[in-house]
């Protein structure tokens, strides 16, 4: 039923700059700020089982969606999270695209166990939330000023965009900075 959800790297990386193009938001971007800016609302919450996020879409004449953040996983898991939940939001369920069929997304594991389209949404929504938190262009001048002899100081660059230090290196993997299986 999902065949049609398959986006390259560049469109999910169009539809992260068109976000930050309407919300109009600096780097660390403030993410409860984004979920305003496209009429949704954020709880942060202890939800049961090992979920660390998931997305509620109510359709109607004035779309709305909430999505709802594990409230006990660290501050930068949780940016990546709520980033990733909105790359399904935005990807994956009626509320952004015209191409798109689901009526809501269940970012969970029940969801997950009966969808076999599960692992390519799971990676384009997590291609999404990196090319939102960090940026190509942003990203490359944010490497290049915390490195020195060619070696990058990840907890700087992870600061500069408020995520993970693994977020960061895993980011600069995809774009070529950094190679994979180093220290
Ligand atoms: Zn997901």
């Amino acid at each position: 039923m999902s065949e049609n959800t398959r986006y390259t790297n560049a469109g999910i990386d169009q539809v992260a700059d068109l976000v930050r193009k309407v919300c109009g938001l600096e780097i660390p971007l403030d993410l409860d700020k984004v979920v305003l800016n496209l009429g949704g609302t954020v709880i942060y919450e202890n939800i049961d089982g090992q979920i660390s996020g998931k997305c509620e879409v109510h359709l109607g004449s004035q779309p709305k969606f909430t999505i709802r953040i594990q409230q006990s996983e660290s501050v930068t898991r949780q940016r990546f999270t709520l980033a990733h939940e909105l790359g399904h939001l935005l990807l994956h369920t009626k509320f952004g695209n015209r191409k798109i069929q689901q009526e809501e997304y269940h970012d969970d594991v029940f969801h997950r166990s009966q969808n076999h389209d599960y692992c390519r949404e799971e990676q384009e929504a997590n291609r999404f939330a990196a090319s939102l938190l960090m940026p190509r262009d942003l990203f490359l001048d944010a490497v290049a000023r915390n490195s020195k002899d060619g070696a990058c100081d990840l907890s700087k660059l992870a600061e500069e965009f408020n995520v993970s230090p693994q977020a960061a290196r895993t980011r600069g993997c995809y774009l070529g900075m950094f190679r994979w299986h180093e220290q």
